[in-house]
């Protein structure tokens, strides 16, 4: 009797969704929504289409497409400010000759899927493009000269690089718009952990070690070798991972930080292992020097001298932010 009348006391007050909840339990009894007691069989209120029960519906319904309304609201927004700020980086980052017009253009399609896909994303996004940019102008010059008759590319990067670092990690941030999961999270940190290892073990290390040794054979080989490692580059590794991993836990995102971590550690030491074993070896015949380059920076077309044909830089990173996302996603 006391549950009926807190009930009757609730039902009062509130609107037909309390009304409902009152009718279902107590079967026998129906409240309408000025409070009205009414008594009635439940057989009858079966039989007879409830004007209560389908006003609920109707409510429910405006009520879900309300929320779905404003959830794509929010996503449109997010993507709108996200593209104009992507594009705004892009440009930035184009004029300062950090990204080629190609790689700028690449950079505000991932920059934009990430903000729509959320603000931790397009944060976590930008830490990473920060971080990379910052230590890539470190010491500029000397890696340079240390390195530019090696490596394929300068500073400048392309829409290959760019998709390259951050395809999977796009792609990850694109499938939490379709469907909200954990998973995508772990996929997208794990990916950009890996890229964010790769990226500081090669600017560290290209700057600070001497001549580091190759993953597979442990020989000496020059700095800028496809699969060179050296204690500097590991060491930035685990600090680029960290990074992340600190980042993502900053950000509270669902992924354990472990599994960020050692999911960038992996990813970057798979581009190592990749690099120094199946990624496109070329050769200079007029320096004698081997290169990544397809036209070695004296001007000489260089000719295939071992890896797969066409596995290249780009394609190695990819790999590598795929190893990461799956080792983050696997330890999640
Ligand atoms: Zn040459």
């Amino acid at each position: 009797m006391l549950l009926h009348i807190f009930d009757l006391d609730i039902v009062s007050f509130r609107d037909v969704d309390g009304a409902h909840c009152f009718e279902e339990t107590e079967g026998d009894y129906g409240i309408y929504s000025a409070g009205h007691l009414v008594v009635r069989r439940r057989a009858q209120a079966n039989r007879r289409s409830n004007p209560l029960q389908a006003g609920d519906r109707e409510v429910a319904a405006s009520w879900n497409s309300n929320t779905e309304s404003l959830q794509l609201t929010e996503t449109l927004t997010h993507a709108l400010i996200g593209a104009s700020l992507s594009v705004v980086t892009g440009l930035a980052a184009h004029r300062v000759r950090m990204l080629s017009t190609s790689g700028a253009i690449a950079a505000s399609v991932v920059g934009t899927i990430s903000i729509a896909a959320g603000w931790s994303w397009g944060a976590l996004l930008l830490s990473m493009f920060i971080s990379a940019s910052l230590l890539s102008k470190l010491g500029e010059r000397r890696k340079t000269e240390r390195v530019g008759r090696i490596v394929e590319k300068g500073a400048e990067r392309d829409w290959g690089q760019v998709l390259a670092n951050g395809g999977v990690y796009a792609g990850a941030a694109f499938g939490s718009l379709m469907a909200a999961s954990p998973t995508w999270f772990a996929i997208g940190a794990g990916a950009l952990a890996a890229s964010a290892a790769d990226t500081w073990a090669t600017e560290i290390g290209t700057l600070v070690a001497g001549r580091p040794i190759s993953i597979i054979s442990g020989r000496r080989v020059e700095p800028g070798t496809s699969g060179a490692i050296s204690l500097a580059g590991t060491a930035a590794s685990v600090v680029g991972a960290l990074f992340i991993g600190g980042v993502t836990a900053f950000a509270d995102w669902p992924v354990p930080f472990v599994a960020v971590v050692i999911g960038g550690v992996a990813g970057a030491l798979a581009d190592s292992l990749l690099g120094a074993t199946v990624q496109e070896r070329r050769w200079c015949e007029l320096c004698k020097t081997l290169t990544e380059r397809p036209i070695h920076s004296c001007g000489t077309p260089t000719s295939h001298a071992g890896g797969l044909v066409g596995l290249d830089n780009d394609a190695v990173n990819a790999v590598c932010s795929v190893v990461g996302a799956l080792i983050a996603l696997l330890l999640s």
